[in-house]
């Protein structure tokens, strides 16, 4: 059965807000851990220095967005590690999606029980308020 016209955007659209991610030249180890390094303070080392760039990055909540949409298992994405988002999972994330489909990073912060870091936001601009 062929899709609606309307179902159907371009691929590209969609990953676009990675190529401006402050991660993009960066190794995918700081982001993702090694199979034999679950539970180890050198991950807790690496999430917590991932997540300090993410605080910063320009794409943060597109990166968030995706990664609880798409329900992404492994890595750091958007400032949340694997275990940040299972706990989202559990309390519920869907009340944070804007009117301009992205989640409000501050308010899942705060779910979690962490202060709000002021958070670097790339809205397109009909979003901006
Ligand atoms: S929020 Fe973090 S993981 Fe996502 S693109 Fe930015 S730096 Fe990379």
């Amino acid at each position: 059965m062929a899709r609606a016209a309307t179902a159907l955007r371009p691929i590209i659209e969609a990953w676009e807000w990675q190529t401006v991610g402050l991660c993009r030249d960066r190794s995918t180890a700081q982001f993702f851990h090694p199979d034999d390094d679950l539970g180890r303070i050198s991950r807790r080392l690496r999430e917590a220095a991932a997540k300090r760039l993410c605080l910063s990055c320009p794409v943060r909540a597109q990166c968030a967005t995706h990664a609880l949409t798409v329900g992404e298992d492994y890595g750091v994405w958007g400032g949340f590690t694997e275990t940040d988002r299972a706990r989202l999972r559990e309390a519920g994330w869907r009340d944070a999606l804007g009117d301009d489909g992205l989640v409000d990073v501050a308010m899942l912060e705060r779910r979690l029980g962490r202060a709000a870091a002021p958070v670097s936001v790339n809205r397109p601009r009909s979003s901006q308020r």
